[in-house]
Parts: structure tokens; sequence; C-alpha cells
């Protein structure tokens, strides 16, 4: 499936995606009794079922909210790798409109072509800069990241990254019947080593 160009949605984007997904996700209705059930093995037709589509429901949910807040492009597809449009959208028009022309000039194969050449030429430029973003896919990430944070004046990107931050989230005090850090912890040893 496509996905969105992540790195290129702006902080304001990201907050209306982030509520209009709590909005799809409040609608969901949920089964109570296959989610509170504990059984790693279950084999309840009706559990599975409800699961499932629980599961496919709330895919639908942040699938739903990307389109709905970020849009498609216009060849109904997400362009999904960081850097495409600052590197590699350009070579890749070029590469493709003197495609077209070489086609159109019956596809001669001759090096001395000058269709076949711009051709050839172009599309190894395309080639060499879609590698270029391949290989350096985490940097062109971060890069934007920090373009974003300098262009944020009132702080606003970086309060929604902290917002994002696992840390945020409060830990559960009690899990079964061990209560404080170390007795969850010792609880944690325990089911870990337990052979399956
Ligand atoms: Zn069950």
């Amino acid at each position: 499936m496509s996905m969105p160009n992540w790195d290129k949605i702006d902080a304001v984007k990201l907050r209306e995606y982030s509520l209009m997904s709590d909005i799809y996700l409040s609608r969901l209705s949920i089964h109570r009794d296959a989610l509170g059930c504990r059984d790693t093995k279950c084999q309840d037709e009706n559990h599975i079922l409800h699961t499932k589509n629980l599961y496919n429901s709330i895919c639908k949910c942040f699938t739903d909210a990307s389109k709905n807040v970020l849009g498609i492009s216009k060849s109904g597809k997400f362009n999904c790798k960081p850097g495409f449009n600052d590197y590699v959208k350009e070579l890749h028009d070029v590469a493709r409109k003197r495609f077209v022309a070489w086609r159109e000039a019956n596809k001669p194969r001759d090096h001395n072509n000058p269709f076949f050449r711009e051709m050839t030429v172009s599309r190894a430029k395309f080639k060499l800069a879609l590698r270029f973003i391949k290989r350096h896919e985490n940097q062109i990430r971060q890069d934007a990241i920090a373009d974003a944070l300098c262009d944020d004046s009132d702080g606003n990107f970086w309060k929604e990254i902290k917002k994002m931050s696992p840390n945020n989230i409060p830990l559960p005090t009690s899990i079964d019947a061990a209560t404080g850090k170390e007795e969850v912890v010792h609880l944690w040893e325990i089911t870990l080593k337990k052979p399956s």
C-alpha cells in the first residue's frame, strides 16, 4: 500500500491528522468480551472475528484520516520516499519526457543519435539521484525534521514531538497483583523465564 510522505507534512497537518484519527477511533464499536479475553490460544470464533474486525477498523481509521487530511497526490498514490521531491522528481520528469521523445523517434539505438543519447543520459541521472536518496534516507529524514524545527518560531512542532514521546504515557502502577516498580519487574522476570 502507498504511504504519505510523512517528512513533508507540517506540524499543523500532523495535528489535524492526529485529531482526525481520534475522531474516527472514537466511533469504533468495541466488543468487550473479545477484547477482555486473556486466552492467548483462544479459539472462540466470535472473539477471533471481532478481533480481526477491530484490527481492520483501526487500520481504516488511520488511512481514512490520512486521505482526509493529507489528500492523495494526482497519480492516486502517496509518494513515500523521503527526499524524492527535492532530489529526484525533476530528474524523473526530464527522463520521462526524453523517453517519450526517443520512443516517438522510433527508438533509435545509435549512440550518436541525440534522442538516444538524451534518453540514456537523463535516465542515468535519474537513477543516480534515486540511489542517493535510498542511501541517505535517514539523513534526509533527519534534515527534514531539523528544517521543520528551524521554521518553528512558535515552538508548535516541538510541542507536537513532545506529545508523541512515549515518555508521556503514564506507566501502569500495577500488573496483575504486582504493585510498584520492583514487583512489576520481578513479575516480568518470572513471566519471561517461564518455559512456554
Ligand atoms: Zn477468547
